[in-house]
Parts: structure tokens; sequence; C-alpha cells
């Protein structure tokens, strides 16, 4: 299997969406089980398109941007398997010019997980990892996660935590046992604390704790938070007031596709307060530093 390489020409995109799910794969496997597929259609009163990862590649071509994309493997939460985040980082390989794979391990795998996580990064290139406590059903302040954690930071990569509600098991019965607390962007806090080199991405206006991830971010700068998963006309104001300003830096473009399409957000940004001054960085530069991708001398992680 080819190792990912990056080949983005940074010149020649316009956006870095660093929130895009692929929920199927090239066997026909979806990365949620069907009564789950069936209650977020349902609670987002609408089927979803879910394209394959080269398609998606193609769309976001056409569109001058590049993606993070990854899945998320929550094993044992959901008893199905996840796809495969080896596959997710050839198929980037194949689309390196817009494509950027995170994988992602299963946090309750133990020293396993963090033994694939490893070989996500050294064997298949892949940039950082997506979490999503809610639906992986793990408490990320716990140290008993620590080992992966110390894992990505001494690599180098991202780590991207869902945070604040989710419409994954909304309406189910019990919500099908997930629990949202675990999604508190507060939680992130004293893992920013620990692993001060590791950089965290707080994705989504974290409803109902923005205020929580603004302290988080404004007190820990390895902290980024990304926009993704809502209409901009729909953000908190303290959000939008912080990426004007004192966060401008660590705000970050995500569209949550397919949920969201970045069309639909870049339409609705024009309807909000964000300034034009602010939206270069957060479309494209913020990203490109976290990432990496820019002058590796202004990297926070010092290399490419
Ligand atoms: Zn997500």
């Amino acid at each position: 299997m080819t190792r990912y390489e990056c080949a983005i020409d940074l010149d020649a995109i316009e956006a870095i969406d660093v929130h895009v799910h692929i929920e199927v794969d090239d066997h026909g496997h979806s990365s949620l089980p069907a009564d789950l597929v069936e209650a977020v259609s349902a609670y987002f009163t609408t089927d979803i398109d879910r394209p394959d990862l080269d398609s998606i590649a193609t769309y976001y071509r056409e569109r001058r941007m590049a993606a993070v994309v990854f899945t998320v493997d929550a094993t044992t939460q959901l008893g199905h398997p996840a796809l495969s985040s080896e596959e997710i980082a050839a198929g980037a390989a194949r689309n390196n010019d817009v494509l950027i794979p995170f994988g992602s391990v299963d946090p309750r795998g133990g020293a396993a997980a963090v033994g694939r996580a490893r070989r996500l990064i050294e064997d298949h290139g892949v940039r950082g990892f997506k979490f999503h406590p809610t639906v992986q059903g793990f408490d990320p302040s716990d140290e008993t996660y620590y080992p992966l954690y110390a894992a990505l930071q001494d690599a180098g990569v991202v780590a991207l935590f869902h945070t604040g509600q989710t419409g994954i098991g909304a309406g189910m019965r019990g919500g099908r046992g997930f629990r949202l607390a675990l999604s508190n962007p507060m939680l992130l806090d004293g893992v920013a604390a620990d692993f001060p080199d590791l950089q965290i991405i707080m994705a989504h206006p974290s409803v109902p704790w923005q205020d929580e991830a603004l302290a988080v971010a404004t007190h820990k700068h390895n902290t980024w938070i990304d926009l993704s998963g809502w209409s901009p006309k729909y953000f908190p104001d303290a959000l939008v007031r912080a990426a004007n300003s004192y966060l401008k830096g660590r705000v970050l473009f995500g569209s949550d596709f397919p949920l969201l399409t970045p069309d639909r957000w870049i339409r609705d940004v024009e309807h909000t307060a964000l300034k034009p001054e602010a939206l270069p960085g957060i479309m494209k530069d913020n990203a490109a530093r976290l990432l990496g991708l820019s002058d590796p001398r202004t990297s926070p992680q010092g290399a490419s």
C-alpha cells in the first residue's frame, strides 16, 4: 500500500475543509449500523447522499478546495465494524492533490489501538486522528487514553475531537445509550495541559458549551476550533466575536460533509458578522499552518 504523501499546491486551492466524513467504503460497507443511518436521516429530515472517497475528491477538486477526510472507529460501542482507515489513507494517497487523511482508532481498544495508531502514522502517513467521545463512548479526560495521546504528540499529528451535541442517536431509545456529556470541550482542557505539544481541534460550535470551548481555546494555545456541522447562520455570537478577533488565528473552516456541504456553508457565511479580514485565515491559512502545509518554519509542528 502506498504511504500518503501530501501533494497539495497551496496556491492552487482556495480553502481547506478540515472536517469531511467518509461514510461508505468501496465495498458498500457503511460507517454506521443501519438503525443509526435511518435515525440520522430522520433527524436531519433528509436522505443524505453518501458519496465514496474518489467522488468526494472530485467534488473538492472541482471547487479548488482541499479536504481532511476520516471515519470514526466506534467498534466497541456500536458493535459494528468500522471503515478501514488504512483504505482511507490509500484513497487519499490516490487523490493527494486535494485530500489529507486522518485516521481513527477505537480508544477503548487499549494497547492495540495505540499500536494501530502508530502504524497508521508511520506506514500510511495519516496526519491526524478523529475522535467522537459520545459515539465511541469514552471520556477523553480519562488518563486511560493518555498513551494514545502520547503517541500522537510524539508523532506531531493532530487530534480532532467532536464537541457539543450530536444528531447521531438523536430520537432513538435512550439516545441509543450515547452520552452527550462526554463531548463537553472542558474535558479536553486537561488533555491540552498534559500534552502541551499536541495540537487539538475542538470540532463544531460546541452547543450547549460554547463558552467552555472559548475558555479552553483562550487559555490553551494548542487548541483550535473548527466551524463545521452548523450553518454559519446559527453560530453563537460569542463564537463569531472570538473568530473575528482574539481567536482568528486558531479558528478553522470545516463543513461536516456530507451532512452539511461546503457550498451551503460558504453561501450562509455571507449572512454572518464574520469579518472579511478574518476569513482568509479561517478558510485556509490557519489549517495550512496547523497541518504543516505552509512554510515548515512557521508550522507549529516544525515539519511538513
Ligand atoms: Zn465529525
